[in-house]
């Protein structure tokens, strides 16, 4: 197959991502099918390259000076969602998801068919994959509690895994692993009441609006929860809420301490990782927990 016309040269992170940070991806491709991302990963291998597969960018902090080699980003080209009757149990539904699509659609499509267990989901913005990777959750409910089977590709071949809970952590999957690549999420879901449903969908909604900073660049919670601890509180405890170390626009929110920011989007990767160091550092010092990062990033060197 020619792979070659759907890479790009030089593409900007920054719009790709939601911190609003991050240089140019010396290749790029968004592939539309299985079958290509194989074709990516053998384009790699054959001028090796590395590659690094991206979501939505909401939990990634690309590097200022961009990434020297393939980015392969799955979006609205790999975004089909179906709803399937479950044959084995008229109270049970399935909906398959291709991992670019939105997790907020595939929340959202739960909600519009009477599915209860995906209310979580709908303000989340990742895609599917990368909630998959993730275990992304929120409001005490994750993608393990739902997730029945994951396809993805490893070693040049598409895989079809029945999951359970056994194959998420906190923030981390199976699937969280070099080499794998997520490429499509089988829920299963319990029919309920679509009235209290939406409501749950609402009510989660207004909480996310009132406790988090959603109009500011961000990924979301910078740390993972440190066992015993909340990041956030331990973070407030510190003096940093609202805590900036200059004038970049690298903040630490002061709505949602556990969100680090980029006021004005303005800040570059370098300011946003300089300030997470001084976080990580101020919290050790007071409480001598380390805050671990739930971010990834993308290029350069992890701080
Ligand atoms: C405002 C805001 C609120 C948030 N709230 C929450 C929350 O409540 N709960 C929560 O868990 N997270 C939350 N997040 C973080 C983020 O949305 C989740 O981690 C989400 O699952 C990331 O998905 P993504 O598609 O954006 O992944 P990306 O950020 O693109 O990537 C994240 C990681 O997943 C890998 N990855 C992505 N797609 C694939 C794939 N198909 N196959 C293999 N690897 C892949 C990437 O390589 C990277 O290492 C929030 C973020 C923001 C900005």
């Amino acid at each position: 197959m020619p792979i070659g016309n759907i890479i790009q040269r030089d593409v900007i992170l920054k719009p790709l991502t939601t911190m609003k940070t991050g240089g140019a991806a010396a290749f790029f491709a968004e592939p539309s099918s299985e079958e290509e991302i194989i074709g990516l990963i053998n384009f790699a291998k054959e001028n090796s390259l590395p590659y690094f597969v991206l979501g939505n960018g909401s939990n990634v902090i690309a590097d200022d000076d961009g990434y020297d080699g393939l980015v392969i980003r799955l979006g609205n080209k790999m975004g089909e969602i179906c709803v399937q009757d479950d044959a084995q149990d008229p109270e049970y539904k399935f909906i398959t998801a291709q991992a670019g699509c939105l997790l907020s659609k595939f929340g959202n499509t739960a909600a519009a068919e009477g599915l209860e267990g995906a209310e979580f989901s709908c303000g989340i913005p990742g895609s599917v994959g990368g909630a998959v990777f993730m275990n992304a959750g929120a409001y005490g409910a994750d993608i393990s509690d739902i997730a029945v089977e994951v396809r993805y590709i490893e070693d040049g071949q598409v895989k079809v895994k029945e999951v359970s809970k056994d194959d998420f952590g906190y923030r981390t999957s199976f699937f969280a692993h070099e080499g794998r690549i997520v490429t499509g999420l089988k829920a299963r879901l319990k029919k309920g009441d679509i009235d209290k449903i939406n409501e749950y969908v609402k009510e989660l909604r207004e909480k996310r609006t009132a406790s988090q900073p959603l109009t500011v660049p961000s990924c979301g919670s910078t740390f993972k929860r440190p066992e015993g601890h909340f990041a956030g509180k331990l973070i407030q405890d510190s003096g940093l809420k609202g805590f900036s170390l200059d004038d970049s626009g690298a903040e630490v929110s002061p709505k949602h301490a556990g969100f680090v920011v980029n006021n004005g989007g303005k800040a570059g990767s370098k300011d946003i990782k300089k300030l997470i160091r001084s976080i990580q550092d101020k919290v050790f010092a007071d409480s001598g927990v380390k805050l671990e990062c739930e971010v990834r990033f993308l290029g350069g060197k992890e701080e």
